[in-house]
């Protein structure tokens, strides 16, 4: 067992959530010593209590956008911490705004403080609703501030500004990846987002329901492949973003298609209305991360999906019903 006074420390943000949980494991199976730092609002702790107890695992219920305060050495902080399923972000607009905008200066100066290399987690969203396909790292994008998603959209992208702004000015070690949908175990089932939506609704014998005329197009990367492009670019002497994601494309009708075949649901599909900014597409351009940090996909959305509709499967039926994982009542009065 490795001494822990010389074990190399990271904190991570968000840390119950669905890509935070996947990292705390990665890096506690590379031998880092993991603080795991969320304020519950849409993670979820059960994420995390298969770590609870280890040695070198210890969780901090904060919300960074007051003051983060983390006693001893950080060699790594990976700001995860952000609603970030458009049904979230919509009900809790303000914390979204905050949580991207206060919460990355705190960290930021945390790193800085503490001599360490950070790493933001930022999005497509920067794209908006994008004119240039497949995306690539020097768009600018076609964002609506004051649309819907502008409090997502605009919190990531002043997040990145912050970001590169401390990097040019302290000389702070930074990294940016720009995440595409990503799907897996640990996604919260009654998120809004499209593969948990889908899935819930052939377990409950529901139809699933398409926004818009489902032409639309999304790009799915297994969380897997995510986690180690991510854990590459840590590593890597990169600054500027990075997109990773599986620029598999596909849309939203045939994505549908592949879940009832994938359940055997014998439910059908049915429309709604389109919401008010959804993208139309979304590609990655993944030549940099090929580039840079010889990554790409492994996992086909074929294999993936199987494995994601096996844990979902495994959940207690009582969470199929549940409205919501999380009582968002409190904040939004806030
Ligand atoms: N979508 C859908 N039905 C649903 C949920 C989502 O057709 O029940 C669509 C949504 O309009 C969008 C796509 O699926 O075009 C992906 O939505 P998601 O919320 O997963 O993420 P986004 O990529 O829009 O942030």
């Amino acid at each position: 067992m490795p001494n822990r006074l010389f074990m190399k420390r990271v904190l991570i943000t968000g840390a119950a959530g669905f890509l935070g949980s996947h990292l705390c494991d990665r890096f506690i199976k590379e031998g880092y010593y993991v603080i795991a730092m969320d304020n519950l609002i849409t993670g979820r702790i059960e994420n995390l209590e298969h770590l609870f107890g280890h040695k070198y695992f210890e969780f901090a219920h904060h919300d960074i956008s007051n003051y983060v305060h983390v006693a001893g050495d950080l060699d790594y902080i990976l700001h995860f911490a952000s609603p970030a399923s458009p049904i979230d972000y919509l009900k809790i607009p303000i914390q979204t705004l905050k949580v991207g905008s206060l919460g990355t200066h705190n960290l930021l100066g945390l790193a800085k403080a503490k001599g360490a290399r950070m790493l933001i987690a930022s999005t497509s969203e920067v794209y908006g609703d994008p004119e240039v396909h497949p995306q690539t790292e020097e768009y600018w994008g076609n964002v609506n501030p004051i649309g819907p998603r502008g409090v997502y959209d605009e919190a990531k992208r002043f997040q990145e500004a912050m970001t590169m702004a401390y990097h040019r000015y302290h000389g702070v070690e930074t990294r940016i990846v720009r995440i595409f949908n990503t799907y897996g175990p640990r996604m919260r089932l009654n998120d809004g987002r499209v593969l948990p939506a889908f899935i819930g609704q052939a377990l409950r014998g529901e139809d699933l329901t398409v926004f818009g005329d489902g032409s639309q197009t999304r790009s799915f990367c297994y969380v897997d492949d995510l986690i180690e492009g991510i854990y590459r670019l840590l590593m890597s002497d990169y600054a500027y973003p990075v997109n990773i994601g599986n620029p598999d494309e596909i849309t939203i009708a045939q994505f549908a298609e592949e879940i009832i075949k994938l359940t055997g649901t014998s439910q059908k599909v049915i429309y709604k209305e389109l919401p008010k900014d959804d993208p139309t597409q979304r590609q990655p351009n993944i030549d940099k991360a090929r580039e840079i940090l010889d990554w790409e996909p492994k996992v086909s959305r074929e294999e993936g999906l199987k494995i994601t509709y096996e844990y979902f499967k495994s959940l207690p039926e009582e969470e199929l019903y549940k409205k919501e994982h999380n009582d968002f009542e409190g904040y939004i009065r806030k």
